[in-house]
């Protein structure tokens, strides 16, 4: 679990710019979703295309809160509040009250589309370090931890976020600890792809660089490039 604090929001965070959808090639572009790789993905809530104001939080699944980050008190359904989300199926790693650092609120009222599920609104500030990439919440934390179970990897890498089209595409530069033929490097950048595809739950690409290839930064490491248009 993130041991990150709290900090002031920075610039908004749409959730419906993190929409995207594998498959998407037409229009009418997809709903936004809301999901934590640490819940299930993309399925904790969606939004309808009738009335697209926020997203319908699945509560047959998922017990939604909103609190004071600072006291933990609730705050009621439609202040402003950090969304604290319950899962009520999820069997084997069930979450208990976890803090999902984005400030949210929460509308009770059915939505025009006659839906009644409660629906979760924009997203109007977050943990700094978190990413959200096609609707999943991504520290780069879980991607290093990955990247350490491979020891043909220098400890230095990369994440480059772009948008193309309506898709967030994320790129891990990752550094060879030793020169190897094309195959070799084939062979760990899938390998690469496939573990963060299955233990954090994003589709991504892995560019594998030369020994010294990344480029080494004075003081904190600079391990984020977020290229998207905010
Ligand atoms: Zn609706």
């Amino acid at each position: 679990m993130p041991s990150t604090s709290p900090k002031p929001p920075r610039a908004p965070a749409s959730i419906s710019a993190a929409a995207g959808c594998a498959s998407a090639s037409s229009a009418p572009s997809p709903g936004a979703r809301y999901g934590l790789s640490e819940i299930l993905g993309p399925g904790v809530a969606s939004e309808c295309l009738a009335a697209r104001a926020g997203l319908h939080g699945w509560e047959d699944h998922f017990l939604f809160e909103t609190i004071d980050p600072e006291s933990g008190a609730a705050v009621p359904p439609g202040a402003s509040g950090e969304l604290v989300i319950t899962t009520l199926t999820k069997e084997a790693l069930p979450l208990l009250r976890y803090r999902t650092r984005d400030i949210t609120r929460l509308e009770t009222a059915p939505c025009v589309c006659g839906r009644t599920h409660l629906r979760i609104m924009r997203v109007t500030g977050r943990n700094d370090d978190m990413l959200i990439i096609r609707g999943v919440n991504v520290y780069p934390s879980q991607i290093e931890a990955v990247l350490v179970g491979f020891p043909a990897i220098a400890p230095h890498y990369q994440l480059v976020i772009e948008r193309q089209g309506a898709l967030d595409h994320l790129t891990i530069e990752v550094e060879a600890l030793a020169a190897a033929g094309d195959e070799a490097q084939r062979n760990l950048g899938e390998a690469v792809r496939n573990h963060v595809k299955s233990l954090i739950g994003v589709t991504c690409a892995v560019a594998i660089k030369a020994p010294g290839g990344i480029p080494r930064s004075e003081g904190k490491a600079v391990r984020i490039r977020d290229l998207r248009k905010r």
